[in-house]
């Protein structure tokens, strides 16, 4: 059995912290991989140490002084290795690092040294081995990563170095300097990490116990999903969950890898379970019909309608062609025989909303033209929706007697989503309502 396990900046924000991953890793053998971000925040109100690592490459790039936010981040570092009795020489790695600053190097490599100056002294804490990233994961000079070259690279080194801490969020290019990836990168480095080692399963720790059925601003104490497939995943974090780096989903998913979500603050908690799919028997037993709630306000409704419009092959995609040639991306396009809708995201049609009425008014002559915004798209999201019958009927009997106007409704053909569009004013209690009907409706 091998696991990797990442630990995010929160459950390593200090020495008090490390300890807990410390206590983590020590209860299970399997740990064996380790991949670390840089010190997050102690308490609201304080720094990330790979945002003090941002300011201070802006004052090396207008010339100002760096020296009292570097000694901020090196406190942080002190702190850790005090704390945690380290041997390690904290003041001459902190030095070294600061010398190579003051050379200008590029903004990737002072960002990548928060994660890091955090393996190093976690490799120290835990017994494990510090394998730098930059000696395994690399990217080609497109920017993308090399899948097949990095994992070809860490299965080598783990071959012979079975306890491991990675720094996360950075790599290699080609010519050696180093690259990171967008911010809240190391959860994809873990996922690398797991896929280059055939990993029996990826734990991503951070500081809540797993994802949430619906947004803890809106619900109170929702309950975390137990287990959700990464198509289920993918529809809500497109309707604003936020859960993962959008990219860290892709290795875990080709090579099959249970991927878990667990809190460093409640390690015997289950955590949510991320798969390709799951035993039907199982997930008949342990999951609600609905997975999860998800929502976004601020979307713009364009109703079209023209008599026989049927009849006229051509009149939907002529229309779509205009917001193609805007560059407005479109949400959904619910339609009946005289009439369609599209639904796009009202930023993108701030500044040529007006434009693209001229022009299908020019263009495709329709009888009328509706414009409805403010409206809030909700994503019922269960790959349960499918094989239960009259579920639609609740979703719209719980909102109806709530109050609650539906503008719009869509069904994808995969059945794994029910979409509702509100008014934006109705946009919560539509939330917390489902939500209530998820957890009655097994
Ligand atoms: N430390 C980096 C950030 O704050 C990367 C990460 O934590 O995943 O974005």
């Amino acid at each position: 059995m091998l696991k990797v396990v990442k630990f995010g900046g929160s459950s390593l924000a200090s020495g008090e912290s490390f300890e807990k991953v410390k206590k983590i890793v020590n209860a299970d053998p399997s740990r064996s991989i380790v991949v670390v971000s840089a010190p997050g925040k102690r308490f609201s109100g304080d720094n990330k140490v790979t945002d003090l690592l941002y300011i201070c490459q802006a004052h090396i790039k207008y010339n100002a002084s760096f020296d009292d936010i570097f000694d901020k981040i090196g406190e942080r570092y002190r702190e850790i290795c005090h704390h945690c009795k380290l041997k390690q020489d904290i003041d001459a790695e902190l030095e070294d690092i600061k010398s190579q600053f003051g050379k200008k190097t590029s903004v990737d490599y002072i960002v990548s040294r928060g994660e890091y100056l955090n393996a190093k002294l976690m490799a120290e804490y835990l017994g494990y081995t510090f394998v730098d990233s930059a000696s395994w994961l690399v990217f080609n000079y497109n920017g993308k990563v090399n899948f097949e070259k990095s994992y070809e690279n860490l299965a080598r080194i783990y071959e012979v170095t079975p306890k491991i801490v990675l720094p996360g969020f950075y790599g290699a290019m080609p010519d050696g300097s180093i690259k990171v990836f967008s911010r809240g990168g190391s959860d994809i480095t873990g996922a690398i990490a797991a896929a280059a080692v055939n990993a029996d399963t990826y734990e991503n720790w951070t500081d809540v116990s797993g994802i949430m059925t619906a947004d803890p601003r809106i619900v109170e104490n929702p309950r975390p999903i137990e287990n959700v497939t990464f198509a289920e995943l993918r529809e809500l974090s497109y309707m604003g969950a936020e859960v993962l780096h959008e990219e860290t989903v892709f290795p875990v998913r080709q090579k099959n890898i249970p991927l878990y979500i667990k809190n460093t603050n409640d390690m015997n908690a289950r955590g949510t379970l991320i798969m390709e799919s799951f035993d039907e028997d199982e997930s008949e037993k342990q999951t609600h019909f609905i997975t999860g709630i998800s929502g976004k306000k601020n979307y713009s409704i364009f109703t079209i309608a023209k008599s026989r419009m049927n009849d006229e092959p051509g009149y939907i995609r002529k229309t779509l062609e205009i917001f193609e040639n805007f560059g407005v991306a479109i949400e959904h396009i619910p339609s009946s025989i005289d009439s369609f809708s599209v639904v796009v995201s009202s930023q993108l049609v701030e500044k040529c909303m007006h434009d693209i009425i001229s022009r299908i008014t020019e263009e495709l002559k329709p009888d009328n033209i509706k414009i409805t915004n403010e409206i809030s798209l909700i994503a019922i999201v269960g790959r349960k929706l499918a094989f239960n019958i009259g579920i639609a009927g609740k979703i719209f009997t719980a909102l109806g007697e709530n109050n609650i106007n539906i503008r719009m409704i869509e069904q994808g053909a995969d059945e794994i989503n029910i979409i509702i569009g509100v008014d934006d004013k109705d946009f919560k209690k539509a939330i917390r309502v489902l939500y209530n009907l998820s957890e009655v409706e097994k």
